[in-house]
């Protein structure tokens, strides 16, 4: 049965996505994801859905744990339940994720939740569950540190321009009484003044939003996330900021801290503030800052989260931590990140995971718009901002031809550059040579190239011996997950200067004059140098609401203790809520046509193998 949430009228704009039959198809087993949030917000479709399969038996739907009316109202239909079964993997781009100082993960091998390396003193004591957060900023925190595709590092993500920081204000905004015009101190910002910017930043951000915007005003008559006490930790940008309100729109309350210490944006993080939202987080927190900020978001008298969004594990892995009793009451977790998922999956195989958890990093749209179309887009944008070069007739090498890859050459060849691919698989390297690419090896291009670009997700993929070989003025730069691909490390000898020539950028000189322009120290180009497309973010933001209403609105026993999925279903939903931006036109399957593919008219188009 699909629920109908809005008025017609509301919902004009929105795709006619008819989500009737919402269960997985036999042929998709190992989606765990039924899709209440896909329900909750489906377009009237009229009446029930008596065809749909029963639930499996050893998951009988049971009443939501919200049994107010929108909760009521909202609760999948019994037939709908899928045939649950988590998705496990063992995935060796989830190996060795980076913590935010440039340890390794959390977790260890065998699932156990340790406190990882250091290269910055430890001010917050896990073990003995002592919490000391000192007053001022350790300078320290503010380094630059390791990358991850986590987001959750400590490198910066500069996706906006901040108008109104003023780095002549050395005051500790912990140390700021700070009141919002209602009166409200119940945040901690850098400075509230600077709401009316953000708010600014906000409303640019919502026209490149389709999606959340169209949530919200399905939302108008029901509120699929009353009662939702959600706890968040991510990036606070102005795509954040529009997520954070969609979800107060949906219903939900919300608290917020960020997940890197240097991608607050600090105008957004005020005009949430000022609008009643509690965000704790500010740009260049140091390490005891932001265990300060989640802490403020979760230790709060009265107020319980009951939902987890996280983007990186640290949150997560500080209610685990710190008030374990407190996942009595959490219904799930969502979870954006590669580095998040893969402590998730580690907390999952060593049995400690105590709520289901939603892997959104993982569905098919997310991936293919992070990795291949924001690359195409933003690639240029860092290089440019960096180095100011021109493209036309350049010699580029690109090192692996994934996703990420597929994307900086396609955008270089667009723009006139000469470009090589170098790759591993024989697959991946005749899909470059069908693309009109040079398929090479790094040896033979290594002395005539402009630029190497990184795209592999491996290690060493640069040596000392290439970088030694590349010819004066080569930019050198990676737009893999982590900075391991450059052996940057090679380059830190006694006979090699560096010079910092500009923010993110460094000539490194050989003693016989020769340099070699090495961008971000290796860490992500694009999140480090440049901004990354509101459209983009805007698929994932609309992935990680649907997830959280799903997760929030299951009935008891639909999820388990374990980690899942989007099916593909709600994945080709949050790709039609897009599609109005474009104007595009969707062709729909005659009946005859549906027969013959032996597909629903409605979907999912693929199986779950289809690689897009
Ligand atoms: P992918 O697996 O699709 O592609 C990587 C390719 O590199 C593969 O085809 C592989 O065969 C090839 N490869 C591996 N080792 C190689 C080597 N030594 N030499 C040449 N080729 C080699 O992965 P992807 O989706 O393209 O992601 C690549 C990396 O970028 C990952 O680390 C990912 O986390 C990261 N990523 C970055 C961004 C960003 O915004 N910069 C976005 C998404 C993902």
């Amino acid at each position: 049965m699909s629920v109908q949430v809005v008025s017609a009228a509301a919902a004009a704009k929105v795709p006619e996505v008819d989500l009737k039959d919402l269960s997985p198809s036999e042929a998709e087993p190992q989606l765990g994801l039924s899709t209440a949030a896909v329900s909750a917000m489906a377009p009237p479709a009229g009446g029930g859905d008596p065809e749909a399969p029963a639930p499996a038996a050893e998951r009988p739907p049971a009443p939501g744990p919200g049994s107010g009316p929108a909760a009521a109202a909202l609760s999948p239909a019994a037939g709908k339940v899928p045939q649950a079964s988590a998705m496990k993997r063992s995935d060796p781009h989830h190996q060795h994720q980076r913590h935010r100082d440039g340890g390794e993960a959390l977790l260890s091998p065998d699932g156990t939740v340790t406190e990882a390396p250091r290269t910055v003193k430890k001010q917050i004591q896990f073990a003995d569950q002592k919490q000391e957060f000192n007053k001022r900023p350790t300078k320290i925190g503010r380094r630059s540190l390791s990358r991850s595709i986590s987001q959750s590092s400590t490198d910066s993500y500069s996706s906006a321009a901040s108008y109104t920081d003023s780095s002549d204000d050395e005051t500790s905004p912990r140390d700021k009484q700070q009141k919002n015009s209602k009166g409200s101190s119940d945040f901690c910002v850098k400075n509230i003044k600077q709401a009316e910017f953000g708010r600014r930043e906000i409303e640019i951000a919502e026209q490149e939003m389709p999606a959340l915007m169209a949530l919200r005003k399905r939302a108008q008559g029901e509120k699929p996330l009353a009662g939702a006490k959600i706890v968040g930790c991510t990036h606070i940008t102005a795509q954040t900021a529009v997520l954070m309100e969609t979800l107060g729109a949906l219903g939900a309350q919300c608290r917020w801290a960020a997940c890197n210490i240097y991608s607050t944006l600090n105008e957004v993080a005020a005009a949430l503030a000022e609008s009643g939202f509690p965000v704790f987080a500010w740009k260049g927190e140091s390490e005891d800052d932001f265990w300060w900020c989640i802490d403020r978001c979760v230790n709060v008298e009265g107020w319980q989260p009951n939902m987890i969004l996280d983007d990186g594990g640290d949150l997560t892995h500080w209610i685990y931590k710190k008030y374990p009793n407190m996942f009595k009451k959490i219904k799930g977790i969502v979870e954006e990140s590669v580095t998040g998922v893969h402590r998730l999956y580690q907390l999952s195989k060593a049995g400690k995971l105590c709520v289901p958890a939603m892997n959104v990093n993982d569905s098919v749209t997310k991936q293919k718009f992070d990795n291949l179309y924001c690359c195409r887009e933003s690639i240029l944008d860092g290089l440019k901002r960096t180095t100011d070069m021109m493209f036309g007739g350049k010699q580029v090498v690109v090192c692996g031809y994934g996703e990420v890859g597929k994307g900086c050459c396609a955008a270089l060849k667009a723009m006139g550059s000469i470009v090589y691919v170098t790759e591993i698989d024989p697959i991946c390297a005749l899909q470059a040579c069908m693309d009109g690419f040079r398929l090479v090896k790094l040896n033979e291009v290594i002395r005539q190239v402009d630029i190497v670009i990184t795209c592999t997700g491996n290690k060493n993929v640069v040596t000392r011996e290439h970088l030694d070989r590349m010819k004066n003025s080569c930019i050198v730069c990676n737009m893999g997950h982590s900075n391991t691909e450059i052996d940057v490390a090679s380059l830190r000898t006694p006979e090699l200067t560096w010079e910092r020539v500009r923010s993110q950028v460094d000539h490194v000189i050989w003693p016989d004059g020769k340099r070699i322009v090495l961008l971000a120290e290796g860490r992500l180009l694009n999140l480090s140098c440049s901004t990354v497309p509101t459209f983009v973010l805007s698929i994932t933001a609309t992935t990680q609401a649907l997830a959280l209403i799903e997760l929030y609105n299951a009935p008891e026993g639909r999820y388990k203790q374990d980690v899942y999925l989007l099916p593909k279903k709600m994945d080709e939903y949050v790709a039609s809520l897009h599609l109005p931006t474009f104007d595009a036109h969707l062709t729909e399957l005659t009946d005859e046509q549906a027969k013959y593919l032996g597909l629903n008219k409605n979907g999912p188009f693929k199986p779950n193998y289809y690689r897009y």
